[in-house]
């Protein structure tokens, strides 16, 4: 079993717990999840996308 750190996003607190010892506010991994390169590439492609088409793809037809 391994214990993963956790932070606390108000006073940046680590802590082990759920919770902040200190404050009480919702703790959370501070390490981000890993993210492949292909999604990453995804999301890029997605912005693009958007800039190119708008939010709702409404607007420049091809
Ligand atoms: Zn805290």
């Amino acid at each position: 079993m391994r214990s993963e750190i956790r932070k606390c996003g108000s006073c940046g607190r680590y802590t082990l717990r759920n919770t902040c010892p200190l404050c009480g506010s919702t703790t959370s991994c501070p390490v981000p999840p890993k993210y492949s390169p292909e999604d990453r590439m995804g999301e890029y492609r997605r912005k693009a996308i958007m800039e190119c088409y708008g939010d709702n793809g409404k607007h420049n037809k091809i």
